[in-house]
């Protein structure tokens, strides 16, 4: 049995070993068990369902909500010579009546499709073929409580009744415990093997930076390019008219940007979603919509222009990089305005205590100083036992002072304003800056005027991040975002309690901001302690074997990572095997990528080396 599963999963995928679970799974499917998986995205969720549909008779049926991601999987699976089709309201008649066609005389091995159209092919098609099992993917979706809702997903609950014998298997990379009960519970699965990996992605790695003005954070974003040349990331920005000044900027130090939000035209955030997937653009600058609909695997970096609502948000978000299991480098911005327009959002809304608590989550990630991937991990009730040295934490773990005198002198400006002032004024009072405001109101006659001259705005920033997290004092929201002095922060005031800050660092970046990047940096830091290089990898080789895919992959009209994965290709690129077999070997080469590609890279790579 065991052999027959790895058998099969380098036939077909190339790949010589299960990851953690999958084979677990894919035994209990084959024993026909209604079957739960959770698994974080690019966990590797599509092969234990992939790999049963291929080895039972009939065809497996996955409901899938969106089109794009049914697109997606099926070009991949195609890609790989497996029998897959997509059965849903962007194919024109005549194609799914052949579809139809193919199905009844087994030819299909996986068949896609849209909910909807599940519900109405049930008296006909579904009922006419041999149906191997069904995978409802991003099962979450059929859920109130979780983050996607869709209605029609809820009608899913029939299937058990009319197939009482088929296996169910659901699919996910978010749920909690409630959503994960409500699932079983709907789809009336019977008896089912529940399992939950690991939603650690050791291979994302994790910083934040805080407190940098409009033009630092350019810089170090511009920088941050700089080191990914080549590599495509996502920029998610809160507001749709940031994403598009973002994607101006970029377009004008020559980076190809384009931006994604709702309020452009179908039409346009089509084309930006096609030309980042083909990699015809490097960089998308969106705000939350993008993403779901796209399983692209070589995105290389995911910035966060501004401090997402949530640790849920923030982490699916993140977890769009790397899903090919090379090294994928994350970045968060943090700024007090962030916290302050956030928590008016969470104030407003709906369900205001619980989403105030998540933003408030969110928050002490970002100001941690412990390792992130440990709170991150604690969040989803998973506990590390180590450090993940990933992070920027683990990385430079931050040195503490005695801050107590810093804090004094910013919470007596704030008493003797009379807690009237924000965050702004504050820091031009410490500064002693001949601000307007500052005049008009007399405050340049405070004691406290001038007193922080010293330190930079900056790291007055910084501070006073770290004295609201720990709660020295609270910004009345509605009240003009007023600072007001809490009981704990009246302590140190009065020298009743000492207050330990984090020193603050500076990176070069931030001592450049007037300058301009130098746009050749090193190549990506990512981690070559956590994935040592193997062999050197030769740079002018691997951009060859890059432009052999794309040429490949257009004459095909499919994306370039459909054709090989990054990580393939380096592989190839290290190994630079001269002969079929050697080829084969390759991890992620099955046979059909054998028949269809080894040859042109064999021929590249001969010619290569004889240079
Ligand atoms: P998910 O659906 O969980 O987000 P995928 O099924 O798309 O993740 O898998 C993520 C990536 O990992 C894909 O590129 C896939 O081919 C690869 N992968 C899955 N299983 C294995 C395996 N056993 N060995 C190597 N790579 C794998
Ligand atoms: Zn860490």
């Amino acid at each position: 049995m065991k052999e027959q599963l790895l058998d099969t999963l380098k036939q077909y995928f190339g790949y010589h070993s299960f990851r953690p679970l999958q084979e677990e799974i894919i035994t209990s499917i084959l024993k026909k068990n209604d079957t739960l998986v959770l698994m974080p995205t690019g966990g590797g969720k599509s092969i234990c369902y992939q790999i049963p549909a291929l080895i039972m008779e009939g065809t497996a049926v996955i409901v899938s909500p969106l089109i794009s991601l049914m697109k997606d999987q099926v070009e991949n699976l195609r890609a790989n010579g497996i029998a897959a089709q997509a059965l849903n309201s962007s194919n024109d008649e005549t194609t799914n009546a052949n579809l139809r066609l193919q199905c009844l005389q087994g030819k299909v091995k996986l068949l896609y499709i849209s909910p909807e159209r599940l519900l109405s092919e049930l008296p006909f098609l579904l009922k006419d073929i041999k149906i191997s099992l069904f995978a409802i993917d991003e099962a979450h979706c059929i859920s109130q409580w979780g983050h996607d809702f869709r209605p029609e997903y809820t009608q899913l609950n029939i299937l058990r009744k009319h197939f009482p014998d088929i296996p169910i298997v659901a699919l996910t990379a978010t749920a909690d415990k409630i959503t994960r009960l409500d699932i079983l519970e709907q789809l009336n699965m019977r008896s089912p093997q529940i399992f939950i990996s690991s939603f650690d992605r050791p291979n994302l790695s994790l910083a934040v930076k805080r407190g940098l003005r409009q033009d630092e954070k350019l810089h170090a974003i511009l920088h941050f390019i700089a080191r990914h040349e080549k590599e495509c990331g996502i920029i998610y920005c809160m507001s749709r008219s940031t994403s598009e000044k973002l994607t101006n900027i970029l377009q004008k130090h020559g980076i190809k940007a384009a931006a994604y939000h709702a309020g452009l035209q179908g039409k346009e955030r089509e084309k930006a979603q096609e030309d980042f997937i083909n990699d015809r653009i490097q960089v998308v600058c969106a705000t939350v919509a993008f993403g779901m609909g796209i399983d692209k695997s070589n995105v290389r970096w995911v910035i966060h222009y501004n401090l997402p609502k949530s640790i849920e948000s923030f982490y699916q978000e993140i977890g769009r990089a790397g899903r090919d299991g090379l090294p994928g480098e994350t970045l968060l911005f943090y700024s007090l305005s962030d916290i302050i327009l956030l928590t008016k959002f969470a104030a407003q809304s709906k369900q205001q205590q619980l989403n105030m608590e998540k933003l408030y989550r969110m928050q002490q990630y970002a100001e941690a100083n412990i390792c992130r991937r440990r709170i991150l991990m604690n969040y989803f009730g998973e506990t590390m036992e180590e450090d993940c040295h990933n992070c920027d934490v683990c990385k430079n773990p931050p040195e503490r002072f005695d801050g107590t005198v810093t804090v004094q002198k910013a919470l007596s400006a704030i008493a003797r304003t009379n807690e009237q002032i924000g965050v702004h004024t504050l820091i031009n009072i410490l500064r002693g800056t001949a601000e307007q405001e500052v005049i008009r109101n007399g405050f340049d006659k405070l004691k406290t005027y001038g007193v922080g001259r010293d330190i930079p705005v900056y790291d007055w920033k910084v501070y006073l991040l770290q004295m609201l997290n720990l709660g020295y004092f609270e910004i009345a929201y509605n009240e003009n975002n007023r600072l007001k002095i809490t009981d704990s922060g009246r302590k140190v005031l009065f020298g009743q309690a000492r207050a330990m800050l984090v020193v603050v660092k500076h990176s070069q970046e931030q001592y450049n901001a007037s300058r301009k990047p130098q746009v050749k940096v090193t190549k990506s830091p990512a981690d070559s302690s956590v994935f040592p290089k193997q062999t050197e990898e030769n740079d002018a080789l691997f951009e060859k074997l890059r432009a052999l895919r794309k040429e490949l992959a257009d004459r095909q009209r499919i994306p370039p990572y459909i054709v090989l994965s990054d990580k393939c290709l380096h592989l190839i690129a290290t190994s630079k095997p001269e002969t079929i077999e050697e080829f084969e070997k390759i991890s992620g080469i099955g046979e059909y990528k054998k028949e269809k590609y080894g040859k042109d890279f064999i021929e590249l790579i001969r010619k290569f080396n004889k240079h």
